[in-house]
């Protein structure tokens, strides 16, 4: 029987974990992936001020941080279930099933998929799985390849392949249909940028901050006359009156067809190019990877701002399900950093209940008060209402 066990060892577990044992709980950490880190595993881009954010590095901090006060991590093992029985609960394990008093979900986030005609040909890949094959497996992807979708991740992750010497011919929107929306209609990107570009990797802000403070006029007028090469970005065309309506081969990718599209997301008849490519990295973007959550009977709440539905909790990361506790990004996308200092109030919130101790109150207040600072001090920011939504799901508790 465990104090708590944790769901994810990424930067909300991790840093959860390290809270918890700083009170003495008896803590496992599981994790389903070979190494410890989550999705900061992957992460290196350069922020406004020039210096780089190394998610290796910071996972390694965590890790050893973890390790000196004696946290339990164990690795390669999915959690496929969580029940409650009487006051405790059984996480079960692909291995096997663990008892614990109080457990804490931070499973973090996954991407949205944006299907578009030859989505399935060997060479096609989710800008996610780009980043782990380049930054965890050192794989090189291809020679040279093309980023379909246009947001704050896709821009981070084609600079990481850059960097690691891959060859990117352009980011372009992808076909408009039923699932892609309005991540394939120009008009929305640019306002969609324009709103978070400020606080994206170094070169987004100059290609964001040219329309940021300007008017919604001037923004449609800059879509309107958008240069048909695009904006560069590390001397990458970024473009959003093109899209790729189909990926081309036989056996595995050899182009893409691209075409210009009006301000609305329309195909421009004739306008059809192809373009030579060996991989498509398409950037759906994210959304909170809860169904353990909702196996283990937390009610949801649909949030936009937070990108998707998530499980009801509030600042303190207490769910309704007493015992029951989520952190990081299941709880709405945002950066590693806001997800670590997530993952401090949870720690604290669990051992607040396990020792019903109230000198930790004070901890938790000052602990929830980071969130907030760091989260507007966030240089990655994936939606651009965070506050609006964090105020909603709060607002469900009761
Ligand atoms: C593809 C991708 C790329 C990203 N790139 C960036 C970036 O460049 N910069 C940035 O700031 N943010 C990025 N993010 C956002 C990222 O989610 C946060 O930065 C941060 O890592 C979230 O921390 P977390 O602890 O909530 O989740 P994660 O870091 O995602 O950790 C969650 C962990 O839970 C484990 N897990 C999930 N389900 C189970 C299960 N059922 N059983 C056992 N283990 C499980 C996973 O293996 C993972 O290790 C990215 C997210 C994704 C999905």
């Amino acid at each position: 029987m465990y104090d708590v066990v944790i769901v994810g060892a990424g930067p909300a577990g991790l840093s959860a974990a390290i809270s918890c044992r700083k009170h003495d709980l008896n803590v496992l950490v599981i994790d389903e992936f070979p190494k410890a880190g989550g999705r900061l595993l992957g992460q290196l881009h350069q922020e406004p001020n020039g210096e780089w954010w190394n998610g290796v590095k910071e996972s390694e901090k965590l890790i050893d941080e973890a390790n000196a006060l004696n946290v339990t991590i164990k690795n390669g093992i999915p959690v496929y279930h969580i029940e409650k029985v009487d006051d405790n609960f059984i996480v079960h394990t692909e291995k096997d099933s663990i008892e614990a008093k109080q457990v804490l979900i931070a499973t973090g986030a996954a991407e949205t998929a944006a299907p578009i005609p030859g989505w399935t040909l060997p060479g096609v890949m989710s800008i996610g799985a780009a980043q782990v094959m380049t930054n965890v497996h050192r794989v090189k992807v291809g020679e040279k390849g093309i980023v379909v979708g246009v947001n704050v991740l896709s821009a981070a992750i084609a600079r990481e392949l850059q960097l690691a010497g891959i060859e990117l011919h352009s980011m372009a929107l992808p076909v408009k249909n039923d699932i892609t929306k309005d991540a394939a209609h120009p008009k929305k990107v640019m306002e969609a940028l324009s709103r978070i570009a400020h606080l994206a990797p170094s070169a987004f802000i100059r290609f964001g901050s040219k329309f940021a403070r300007a008017s919604e006029f001037i923004r449609n007028l800059a879509v309107q006359f958008y240069p048909p090469g695009g904006v560069k970005m590390w001397g990458m065309p970024v473009h959003i009156r093109r899209a790729i309506t189909k990926i081309n081969g036989t056996d595995k990718v050899e182009s893409v067809t691209m075409c210009k599209v009006t301000t609305d997301g329309e195909i421009i008849e004739g306008s059809e190019e192809t373009i030579e490519v060996d991989f498509v990295c398409i950037a759906g973007g994210l959304y909170p990877l809860a169904e353990l959550a909702s196996v283990a009977g937390i009610p949801f709440k649909y949030v936009e701002e937070l990108g998707g539905h998530v499980p009801i909790h509030n600042e303190k990361m207490e769910t309704p399900v007493e015992g029951l506790f989520v952190a990081g990004n299941i709880t709405g996308i945002e950066s590693a950093k806001v997800a670590g200092a997530q993952g401090t109030v949870a720690g604290l919130s669990i051992a607040r209940h396990h020792l019903d101790d109230t000198s930790i109150d004070k901890s938790i207040e000052t602990a929830m008060q980071e969130v907030r600072k760091v989260r507007s001090e966030a240089t990655i920011q994936f939606h651009p209402g965070i506050n609006q939504g964090r105020e909603k799901i709060h607002a469900s508790f009761h």
